[in-house]
């Protein structure tokens, strides 16, 4: 579904990712793991086209979308949920979960139909749908924002660290709510610092260090080999 070859991306001069090769099967999950500062959130955000690379390619569903705008890609079926959470703090549940189909120009009826979709999937949200969303808890608000990505529909999701700062039980709720939205057909590009939680949900994994790839494989293979996660994540 996704396929990357070569990326390369540079901050001004400076370059941090060297020639990226990653694929994203279609309908399965993909951990992307990694220390800080490896370049996982550049991958991300050169995907949404946030970040236009140096060189390389990106396709997806079989085009090229490399050079194309941010709600270009949104409106191809790629939706993009950034580190740390970035909900509307002044708006209500509803009106950020609305906010999601903004590129789709959804009818009434569907955006009627694609808000209850998000609210069974979180009952949480659906009780706080006037509470505004600067007022919730971290991990109700990270629920939002997923709940959001997904209101317009996307056919691949990807998520930067959701459990970042959450408590435990919070965030095993989020990683059965991340398996439930694959198992309902979308496929999931997953940024996750805790790699034991990432290589138990997801099919395949990639391990960055310092802008290069340095393992990938099924997760099941690459949870089995502990030399190189310990030193490629920190003991983790
Ligand atoms: P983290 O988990 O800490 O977000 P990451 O693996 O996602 O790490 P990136 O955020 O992709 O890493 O950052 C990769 C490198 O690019 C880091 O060295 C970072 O300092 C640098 N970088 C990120 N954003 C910018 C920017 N806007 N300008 C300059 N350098 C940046």
């Amino acid at each position: 579904m996704l396929k990357i070859y070569e990326l390369t991306v540079a901050y001004s001069t400076v370059p941090v990712l060297h020639g990226i090769d990653l694929e994203v099967p279609q309908n399965k999950i993909v951990a992307l793991l990694g220390a800080n500062g490896a370049g996982k959130s550049t991958i991300l955000k050169s995907i949404s086209g946030l970040i236009k690379p140096i060189s390389g390619r990106i396709e997806f569903c079989g085009q090229s979308i490399a050079g194309l705008r941010p709600d270009e890609i949104v409106k191809l079926g790629v939706a993009h949920v950034p580190e740390g959470r970035l909900v509307f703090p002044g708006l209500t549940v509803a009106d950020n979960l609305k906010i999601g189909t903004y590129s789709r120009k959804y009818s009434k009826n569907k955006l009627k139909a694609n808000m209850e979709k998000a609210y069974e999937l979180f009952p949480r949200l659906a009780e706080r749908r006037n509470q505004l969303a600067g007022t919730m808890s971290g991990g109700e608000q990270q629920m939002l924002a997923i709940a959001r990505a997904i209101m317009s529909e996307p056919r691949l999701l990807m998520l930067d660290e959701p459990s970042l700062g959450l408590a435990p039980v919070i965030v095993d709720l989020i990683m059965d709510k991340i398996k439930e939205i694959n198992e309902q057909g979308t496929t999931i590009l997953l940024i996750e610092q805790n790699a034991e939680l990432a290589l138990a949900i997801s099919d395949y994994a990639y391990v960055m260090s310092v802008g290069e790839l340095v393992l990938s494989g099924e997760s099941r293979e690459v949870a089995k080999d502990k030399s190189m996660l310990d030193a490629y994540l920190g003991g983790e």
